[in-house]
């Protein structure tokens, strides 16, 4: 999110409250429902009294944008059923450094890893004539019966072993578990001993 600037939350507030003193319809209508919708409907009665409100007004009013935007996102992230894995990853609302520390042709792979936009059964299961429950979304590479998913990809199944052998650090592979999977996909060092 882009950071409001004081005099554009200045702006703001003169819309919303000088409208509303003003009495002009068209944007009273639309500043009453936002202050409504923000928690803010008591400026609309005691903003004549409360001078000291109306100057931190700005910066109060930014933090509750903040806030609800936030709590929404997060609200959206872990009600969505595909996203299960990405809320492992995104437990902050921030730029992720690892876009501008990993090279931008192997970035785009740690990006679907993230977001679960890869072919792994647990994504592709979802879809198609006959939609699988999570738990019958299987590695069909394999005979182990284990979930295709993410961790199961990096460090369980057998198809994969030599290419985890050769790039995955033996001790960190022999001590591996699911949080440590999240974990190293998940960091932000530029070099990681995995
Ligand atoms: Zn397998």
């Amino acid at each position: 999110m882009l950071p409001l600037k004081h005099r554009t939350l200045c702006q703001l507030f003169d819309s919303f409250v000088g409208a509303i003193l003003n009495y002009s319809s068209e944007i009273c209508g639309v500043s009453r429902k936002l202050l409504n919708d923000y928690g803010f409907s008591e400026v609309l009665f005691n903003v004549n009294t409360c001078n000291s409100f109306v100057k931190k007004f700005p910066s109060i009013f930014k933090s509750r944008v903040i806030d609800c935007f936030r709590q929404e996102w997060f609200g959206s992230i872990d009600r969505n059923r595909v996203l299960d894995e990405y809320k492992m990853f995104k437990v902050n609302f921030i730029y992720e450094e690892y876009l501008d520390l990993v090279p931008h042709n192997l970035r785009c792979f740690i990006t679907r890893l993230r977001t679960s936009a890869h072919s792994l059964h647990i994504h592709t299961g979802r879809f198609g004539v006959h939609i699988l429950p999570r738990h019958e979304r299987l590695c069909l590479n394999c005979n182990l019966q284990d979930i295709e998913d993410v961790y199961n990809f990096v460090y369980i199944c057998p198809k994969y072993r030599t290419i985890r052998l050769k790039y995955i650090n033996h001790n960190y592979y022999v001590r591996h578990s699911v949080y440590n999977c999240y974990d190293v996909l998940s960091s932000n060092e530029k070099h990681i001993s995995v």
